[in-house]
């Protein structure tokens, strides 16, 4: 029998750590890249904060860089930038800014078979590292499978000057891991689904490390390091389970159901926190735990504080289990229906 392995994509290079931008040239160098033409992505503000100057540091290495600005992450968007690679000779794409930077960067590069490094300016969510990227067809998000990228320069400093929301959202968007993990093991008891060990135990750890740190302030280098480092860990969970299931359950689908059906939708790391409170109750797990840790760091517990209204809490409960209907969680398990949603949302303040 031939030996038999199992060949898992992770970046070739990772720095996490303050003013790494600023080491950018010598980076690409220690790792023998050069690039002869480069499409740098940014967002409308996250060029002047970093994107101006990440492009600068390239254009010293000898490399040609053409900036473009990404305000959206419609297929419209996507399809553009795929077009503007197809018609270039670029040799790789930058994405410098916040997560719809990244998943337009990650989507239109894995489309034309080239490579991508993610430069994350907010860690609002785990797709810094990850092989999915997050796109928006009218108004429903659907995540594609694209390609891990090949570096992640986390600039700590940068992160931590970006709003504290955006943090406080990626803590939201980690600890689901927790709802998601659950939720596979019952797909794959219930429904035969198959369950990768591997994938979950870097999902949950990732996601444990930062629920059991005794830190009280966010930003901190030292809380950030930690935060970033398993964002990443969670991005590559998925590239190893080739899925978002490790990461992604019922706590997603409630927060992909909010974009589609409430009036005014929070961030995606905000709605999925709120989604982890209902959906740990509604398991029978301990939802008061995640409230007291939300509430240590100012994150989100109630739909008032989002924004919100309790009848878009309810009616995104009800119309989450539509939003993957493959995908198997404890929504479907239980029958949601309008009275059990309410019993939840009620029950753990999420609405009064
Ligand atoms: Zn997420």
């Amino acid at each position: 029998m031939a030996l038999i392995s199992r060949i898992v994509d992770i970046p070739l290079f990772l720095y996490i750590e303050s003013g790494c931008v600023d080491r950018l040239g010598e980076i690409l160098s220690r790792n023998n890249l050069s690039f002869e033409s480069v499409l740098l992505l940014s967002g409308p503000t996250t060029f002047q904060v970093l994107g101006e100057k990440v492009a600068e540091t390239i254009r010293k290495t000898g490399s040609k860089v053409s900036t473009l600005t990404i305000s959206d992450s419609t297929i419209d968007t996507a399809e553009k930038v795929t077009e503007k690679i197809k018609n270039s000779q670029y040799s790789v794409v930058f994405g410098v800014g916040g997560g719809k930077v990244i998943d337009i960067g990650k989507y239109a590069a894995a489309n034309e078979g080239i490579n991508f490094i993610s430069v994350p300016t907010t860690v609002a969510n785990d797709g810094i590292s990850s092989p999915v990227s997050v796109i928006t067809y009218n108004r429903e998000k659907r995540s594609i499978m694209t390609k891990m990228p090949i570096g992640v320069i986390a600039d700590i400093e940068v992160i931590k000057n970006a709003p504290i929301r955006t943090i406080r959202a990626g803590i939201g968007d980690l600890l689901s891991n927790i709802s998601a993990v659950k939720d596979w093991e019952l797909a794959s008891q219930v429904k035969g689904d198959s369950f990768d060990e591997f994938s979950t135990l870097l999902s949950s750890r990732a996601a444990e490390s930062v629920l059991n740190s005794d830190l009280d302030d966010i930003l901190t280098e030292k809380f950030l390091n930690m935060l970033v480092g398993s964002l990443i860990l969670s991005g590559i969970s998925m590239g190893i389970a080739g899925s978002s299931k490790p990461c992604s359950g019922a706590e997603h689908k409630f927060s992909h159901a909010l974009d589609a059906v409430a009036e005014n939708p929070a961030l995606h790391g905000e709605q999925a926190g709120l989604g982890l409170i209902i959906t740990s109750f509604l398991r029978g797990d301990d939802w008061k735990r995640f409230i007291s840790i939300f509430k240590r760091w100012g994150i989100p517990t109630t739909a008032r504080e989002l924004n919100i209204s309790r009848e878009d809490i309810i009616r995104a409960l009800l119309y989450a289990p539509t939003t993957r209907p493959e995908r198997y969680t404890i929504l479907e398990h239980i029958s949601i229906d309008e009275e059990k949603a309410m019993n939840a949302a009620k029950k753990t303040g999420v609405i009064e």
